[in-house]
């Protein structure tokens, strides 16, 4: 696996892993699409659409959004994607019946997932930062507070507008609590199944966000890991 044409591959790892993180630097770096189904449900919240409705009090609680709204929308985006961009799933699948749906629909391209990899980080950690994480409403690149003032930034330095940046309502400590759990219940046996099928590495995800991405390209098998630069 050397570049981005029509590699296809998944992300897992708890809440505040940094999937998200790894995901934009991964996209920038192999130029696969990332798809997000956080990402897509909070684009149906924001622009009002019966499914982002329907959605709505799952995410508040910090639960899954029943496969059977899930499974459609996130199968669709794929769908849409051109076969030579290739992905890269983060958040998705969460369960093993969105993973064997995942599968299925592949297999009837002729298609399959290349390679899963797991970012691990310990449930202290992943609550320190999750009640520390702020992000821009419109790219959602997350940001911290910070170390000095406490404060996060007023204003996204990616987005041409300033995008303002809010905590998101599911990372209050009650609905990271929730997450965590359905996490260790539903998530966990996903690593499970894609162990079975060869595709699972996991990846240390408690180092500086450079050297996660290191190890990511080199489970990926991506030659110059050492030397990537992200400029
Ligand atoms: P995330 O941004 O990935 O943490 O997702 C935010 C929320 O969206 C989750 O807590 C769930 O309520 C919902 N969600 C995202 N992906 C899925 C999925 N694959 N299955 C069910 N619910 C999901």
């Amino acid at each position: 696996m050397t570049g981005g044409s029509g590699v296809r591959l998944v992300l897992v790892g708890p809440p505040g892993a940094g999937k998200g993180t790894q995901a934009q630097l991964l996209k920038e770096r192999l130029g696969v699409e990332h798809v997000s189904s956080g990402d897509l449900f909070r684009h149906h919240l924001s622009n009002g659409t019966e499914l982002g409705e329907l959605a709505r009090a799952y995410m508040d609680r910090g639960e899954l959004v029943p496969d059977e709204i899930t499974i459609g929308m996130v199968i669709d985006h794929v769908d849409q994607i051109a076969d030579a961009a290739g992905f890269m799933l983060d958040g998705f699948p969460r369960n093993t019946t969105q993973a064997e749906a995942l599968e299925s629909a592949l297999q009837q391209r002729g298609q399959r997932i290349d390679r899963v990899v797991h970012i691990q980080v310990a449930d202290d950690e992943l609550i320190r930062r999750l009640s520390n994480r702020y992000v821009c409403r419109s790219c959602q690149r997350p940001y911290s507070r910070d170390s000095v003032t406490g404060a996060p930034p007023a204003r996204c330095v990616d987005c041409p507008d300033g995008g303002d940046i809010y905590q998101r309502d599911d990372d209050t400590e009650e609905a990271v609590a929730n997450r965590l759990s359905v996490y260790q219940q539903e998530t966990a046996p996903v690593l499970e199944f894609y162990r079975q099928r060869g595709l699972l590495a996991d990846v240390p995800g408690e180092r500086p966000i450079d050297a996660v991405h290191d190890s990511v390209l080199r489970v990926l098998g991506v030659a110059d890991a050492g030397a990537v630069s992200r400029s």
